[in-house]
């Protein structure tokens, strides 16, 4: 794959989307994997809304490892699923408290090992948390790239092996969060607004259709 068509998406998009702040909202790696398991099914909103009432009462995973099942489906109840959010949490939460002390490891091979957290969720927290490059394979990412040419990959694991060879290393999160925000607000699933779009030029999908 040309890297120059790499480097002009992302220097466009740069452009575009100045900031591309996550939107779950959390203030630490703890917050942002809790945020992440509630979100599965659910809008960013809808988990915005029960998190800090979570946050407040289980601020830390050794807290959220000790409550009941029944208190925490009460708390999230509102985003779905709750009765097997609130296992994984609580899985979750007794895994960090006792295999790591109640910090959240900071590589890949840990981070996959601990229930509830999938290579996607894993690289959320290396990007964004820990400022590692990682490639974030999410439901834009993967429907934007491929409508783009930038993989003929379907699986996630495999669309990230692709795209961490052509991105820069140092570009990788950043380029993450811009081919989200993209897919997010112009390169809609069913209805793409090609005809408005910054980066239509290096985009095959318009004339495939
Ligand atoms: S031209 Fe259309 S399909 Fe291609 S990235 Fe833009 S909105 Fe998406």
């Amino acid at each position: 794959m040309a890297s120059s068509k790499i480097s002009k998406i992302f220097d466009i998009l740069s452009r575009v989307y100045r900031e591309t702040p996550p939107l779950l909202k959390y203030s630490n790696p703890y917050e942002m994997i809790v945020s992440t398991i509630l979100a599965a099914q659910c809008t960013d909103e809808r988990v915005n809304q029960v998190t800090p009432e979570l946050f407040r009462k289980f601020p830390e995973p050794e807290k959220l490892s000790q409550a009941g099942l029944e208190e925490i489906e009460q708390i999230i109840r509102p985003t779905g699923f709750f009765h097997n959010k609130a296992k994984s949490l609580k899985n979750f939460a007794t895994a960090i408290t006792e295999e790591y002390k109640g910090r959240i490891p900071s590589d890949m091979d840990s981070l996959v090992k601990l229930p509830g957290i999938g290579r996607k969720t894993a690289n959320v927290v290396l990007g964004v948390c820990f400022d590692q490059p990682a490639i974030i394979v999410d439901t834009h990412f993967k429907r934007v790239t491929a409508r783009l040419g930038l993989t003929t990959e379907t699986n996630p694991d495999k669309i990230e092996m692709d795209l961490k060879k052509a991105v820069p290393e140092k570009q990788q999160t950043r380029f993450s969060g811009l081919v989200n925000y993209h897919g997010r607000y112009r390169c809609h699933a069913r209805k793409p607004d090609c005809e408005n779009c910054e980066i239509r030029s290096l985009c095959p999908f318009p004339d495939e259709k």
